[in-house]
């Protein structure tokens, strides 16, 4: 049986650095220990949480069960041919360490994912993207443990329902499946590089890169991340605290005429993407600082605590600026980050 913990304190768990306390507390390492807990008794009769590295959870309260923290480490490779490569790695594996591994290998796709926080099971959950790059692309399949039944199953690319930061994970399947590993196909050679954000161009260039490598790109957009976003270890954050809403083209039509400079992106569906930053921005909201939490001076999409910030504090700061973007520009801004 794992060994369960009361009370914890959840602050070295969570990316934000927020206060709140575990009823129970545990960490399971393989999936036979995940499959024990979920059998026992005491199990059934909690509400349970998964958590890998908290970079995407606000704790708005306490929470009243148990918070179960994934490390099932390990990389093994599946299947190889001359192109390609199929690796699982364990779902408690570091994200970034999982990409730095890929990147030392010369193993190609995931490179513009480079530097984002959290695990590898947590990865599919939303659909991690970033520079034009998402993990679904990449993704064969996703073993979960059905926590009712202990059964384990592997969800494949199709199943995974993804979206833009969006799975089946997020929706149907939360709280049912617990994530136990993923396995992902990499090129081995003639890369496809994804370099259609300039500011990749720009930085290769800068470092005098003539020719693209995975090492070359990952190497530049780490410095991207560095220079833009800040550090959790510095400064309580989660990233993106809203998802980049996508809008019909007569609502953004209409909107371009009172904003001549608003920004869009081709989005799903003929829809229009806009950057929630910028619509932030907007508003007024960017560098505000209220009861030690606050909108970034840099980056109005990321929601910081300055050190002794509460949970719900941040939350009331999120309603706040999704309220007057509504009405400054009737679009309905959705968190990406999940609030417990
Ligand atoms: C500075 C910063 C930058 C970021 N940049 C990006 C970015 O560029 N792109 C991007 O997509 N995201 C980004 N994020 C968000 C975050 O890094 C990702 O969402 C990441 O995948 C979360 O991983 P985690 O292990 O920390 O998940 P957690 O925060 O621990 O969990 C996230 C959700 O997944 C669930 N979950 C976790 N593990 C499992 C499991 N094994 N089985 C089932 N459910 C599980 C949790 O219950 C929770 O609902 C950023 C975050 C930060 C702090």
């Amino acid at each position: 049986m794992n060994h369960i913990q009361n009370n914890i304190d959840l602050r070295p768990y969570n990316t934000f650095k927020i206060q709140a306390v575990a009823q129970y507390f545990t960490t399971v390492r393989s999936s036979t220990e995940a499959q024990a807990l979920f059998a026992s008794e005491f199990f059934k009769r909690e509400k349970h949480l998964f958590v890998g590295g908290g970079s995407n959870i606000l704790f708005t309260k306490d929470f009243e069960g148990i918070v179960i923290k994934n490390e099932i480490a390990g990389i093994r490779t599946v299947k190889e041919t001359d192109s390609h490569i199929t690796l699982s790695a364990g779902a408690g594996e570091n994200w970034h360490a999982f990409v730095m591994y890929c990147v030392s290998q010369d193993l190609g796709g995931i490179e513009n994912l480079s530097l984002i926080p959290g695990t590898v099971g947590a990865a599919p959950m939303q659909n991690i993207g970033a520079y034009g790059v998402e993990i679904k692309d990449f993704i064969d399949g996703v073993e979960a443990i059905n926590v009712t039944t202990g059964e384990t199953t592997i969800f494949g690319r199709d199943d995974c329902q993804f979206g833009y930061r969006e799975s089946i994970f997020k929706h149907k399947a939360r709280d049912k499946f617990f994530i136990s590993s993923v396995t992902l196909t990499l090129t081995k050679k003639n890369h496809r590089f994804n370099v259609s954000y300039g500011a990749i161009q720009d930085t290769l260039r800068l470092a005098g890169h003539n020719e693209l490598s995975v090492q070359a790109i990952s190497d530049a957009v780490i410095s991207i991340r560095r220079s833009k976003l800040p550090d959790p270890a510095v400064i309580g954050n989660a990233g993106s605290f809203f998802k980049n809403p996508s809008i019909p083209p007569d609502l953004y039509d209409f909107l371009k005429k009172s904003y001549p400079t608003i920004p869009y992106y081709p989005g799903e569906n003929g829809l229009i993407k806009v950057p929630a930053a910028w619509l932030i921005e907007q508003c007024g909201w960017k560098g505000k600082t209220i009861d030690d939490v606050g909108v970034h001076t840099h980056q109005a999409l990321v929601l910081v605590n300055y050190g002794n910030g509460k949970g719900e504090k941040i939350w009331e700061l999120a309603m706040n600026i999704r309220r007057d973007v509504k009405e400054k520009f009737n679009i309905e801004l959705q968190p990406e980050v999940n609030v417990i």
